[in-house]
């Protein structure tokens, strides 16, 4: 009961003190409890302690990058990360993203799309919760040619062997499954997948995933023969 009341927290990692300092006042204006550090050694070592609800990271910061951080914590933990940066570059994107990110926004950004993005993650990440505590429902893996996509357990398999996933991964790849055949446009997605209306997101975020996941389930990820591309629409994933 208690948990439920609990103030969620969310850990900022900022060496910039100003901007540190505005975070966190427009954070804890929005009800969440915010703690800050201003290294990436500090950063780590508080993100490890599993006490917060999200994190955002700059990613240029003394001591330790914020993608070393997201890489380390990724080894533990789920804990939703968003990347605050001002490098904008499509490259750093990318591996924001490939160390397991699960978004990134780029300074000068609106506080109110970085709280959208917070609340959505947060609302996500609190929502698989609630449905893992769930025990009499049974569902039912579901098999997509040589994929397995086990919803119990949160895990995918191909050919008996476990597929390394990211939770927007699995969340992206467990939706198609569960609607195979049937094309999403990477808005649908962004929205279903990402919680975002198309104001705050961006699209490109749904191309790198797929482009990540194709990566790990596709003999040829440049051709891939399960998660399809419909030219003019978007993604599906196709019953082999
Ligand atoms: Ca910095």
């Amino acid at each position: 009961m208690e948990e439920k009341e609990r103030a969620k927290r969310i850990l900022v990692v900022e060496d910039e003190r100003n901007i540190a300092a505005v975070l966190a006042y427009n954070i804890r204006k929005e009800g969440y409890e915010c703690d800050v550090a201003y290294d990436g050694e500090k950063g780590l070592e508080m993100a490890l302690t599993d006490a917060y609800d999200l994190l955002l990271l700059d990613i240029m910061l003394p001591k330790m990058t914020g993608f070393e951080i997201c890489d380390q914590v990724r080894m533990k933990s789920q804990v939703p990360i968003i990347f605050v940066t001002a490098r904008e570059e499509e490259k750093d994107r990318i591996l924001g993203l490939e160390t397991g990110a699960d978004d990134y926004v780029t300074k000068p950004f609106s506080f109110k799309e970085l709280m959208a993005r917070v609340r959505a993650n947060i609302r996500r990440s609190s929502g698989e919760v609630v449905k893992r505590a769930e025990p009499e429902k049974t569902v039912e893996p579901i098999r997509v040619g040589d994929l397995v996509i086990d919803r119990e357990h949160y895990s995918v398999t191909k050919g008996g062997e476990v597929i390394e996933l990211s939770k927007k991964d699995y969340d992206l790849i467990a939706f198609l499954a569960e609607n195979v055949g049937v094309a999403f446009t990477r808005e649908e997605l962004l929205e279903k997948i990402w919680g975002y209306d198309d104001y705050y997101g961006d699209i490109r975020t749904v191309d790198v995933t797929i482009t990540r996941i194709r990566k790990k389930i596709e003999k040829d990820s440049s051709h891939p023969e399960y998660l399809m591309t419909k030219r003019g629409v978007g993604y599906f994933l196709c019953n082999r």
